[in-house]
């Protein structure tokens, strides 16, 4: 038995914005989240997101997809910034590229992490910027 691979987090009482508009990529994520039982928004653009992020100022953390139809993850996170300094921001993006990093940090997100997205990874991350 390896005891790291058994992780599994209780997030029942936590609330997910997903902000993703592949539905694949959704799959994937909420598929990795089944088990923590965490309760999910998912919306599909960045001005759909700042907008839920308005009407539900008690979700618990938000997971940024980069390339969106309207505004990009960067300019969504920025504005979400304007509501909430604190609420965790966890970008996603499937470019590795140099500076993505920096540019989601600048942008006012916690943490990063480039796709393809790796299931232990992506709850670990999580798990750090739960607060
Ligand atoms: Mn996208």
């Amino acid at each position: 038995m390896n005891a790291i691979a058994d992780i599994t987090y209780d997030w029942a009482n936590k609330l997910f914005m997903i902000v993703e508009d592949n539905d694949n990529n959704f799959d994937l994520l909420e598929t990795f989240l089944k088990k923590t039982h965490a309760k999910i928004i998912w919306v599909k653009d960045g001005d759909e997101a700042v907008e839920a992020y308005r009407k539900n100022p008690e979700i618990d953390v938000i997971l940024m997809d980069i390339q969106l139809p309207t505004v990009n993850g960067f300019e969504a996170t920025k504005q979400i910034r304007e509501i909430s300094s604190t609420v965790p921001v966890i970008a996603q993006t499937a470019f590795a590229l140099i500076g993505d990093r920096e540019k989601s940090l600048e942008a006012g997100c916690n943490d990063y992490i480039a796709k393809p997205i790796r299931k232990r990874l992506f709850l670990s991350v999580i798990a750090r910027n739960l607060i």
